[in-house]
């Protein structure tokens, strides 16, 4: 299988029915690395992805996340067990990715629906080996930073390459075509800052977003969604 319409030869999207991760190939160390892990069906969807694209030989060096919800951290604790993987996640996360993050007002139910997920489908803690900050360069291949995107949560963060103009956007936005959206009301433990973080990435030069939420499209695609719901909600 060749990479998707439209994105780079280096970057393949793991589409899931509720939740979209992303590989990084890094050919000079013939290594691969991942931005979030999914939840339920993520590691077999994963395998399936990796034999498509001949990268199941392999190795999984590192795991990258956006922010601590479960439906992005649920898999890394047995990723982990398998691989060796390190993990780096949002410093201002901890609590979200230690499943104890104190959730107020309408996003309690996110902590709802968070407790009631680990009951069903299982969660196991992991460690965190690298804790990331707003500026920080993360350890794949070259060029990648990160940019404090909070409103969804507090540490949530998005990962740039500015030559590339890239975006993992994590859960900013959702891109469903004329149907996307910014994440509900329930799902955001710090709304008041969505909006800067709209601001903020409309002013970035970029050519994609990665999202982890939405149908399978280009990455340039997903920055146009990225960009009406931008000049929708942001004055
Ligand atoms: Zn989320």
């Amino acid at each position: 299988m060749q990479s998707p319409p439209g994105y780079p030869p280096d970057i393949q999207p793991v589409w899931t029915p509720w939740v979209t991760f992303h590989v990084i190939q890094v050919q000079r160390e013939e290594a691969l690395y991942l931005i979030d892990t999914g939840m339920a069906g993520g590691i077999s969807a994963l395998r399936r992805t990796l034999r498509q694209r001949h990268w199941d030989h392999l190795p999984i060096r590192g795991i990258v996340l956006t922010h601590g919800h479960y439906d992005h951290t649920r898999n890394v604790a047995e990723l982990v067990r398998e691989t060796g993987a390190w993990v780096a996640a949002p410093r201002l996360d901890k609590l979200h990715c230690e499943g104890r993050h104190p959730y107020h007002s309408w996003s309690q139910i996110c902590g709802w629906l968070e407790a009631g997920g680990r009951r069903l489908l299982g969660f196991h803690s992991f460690p965190v080996d690298f804790w990331i900050d707003e500026g920080d360069t993360i350890p794949i291949g070259s060029g990648w930073t990160a940019v404090h995107l909070p409103g969804h949560t507090g540490g949530h963060m998005g990962y740039h390459h500015t030559r590339r103009k890239l975006l993992f956007s994590g859960d900013l936005f959702a891109s469903f075509g004329a149907f996307s959206h910014l994440p509900p009301r329930i799902l955001n433990s710090d709304p008041e800052r969505l909006r800067h973080s709209l601001n903020l990435t409309a002013s970035l030069d970029l050519e994609g977003a990665l999202p982890n939420h939405g149908w399978p499209a280009s990455p340039s695609h997903h920055l146009k969604q990225l960009h009406q719901l931008a000049r929708r909600y942001v004055i």
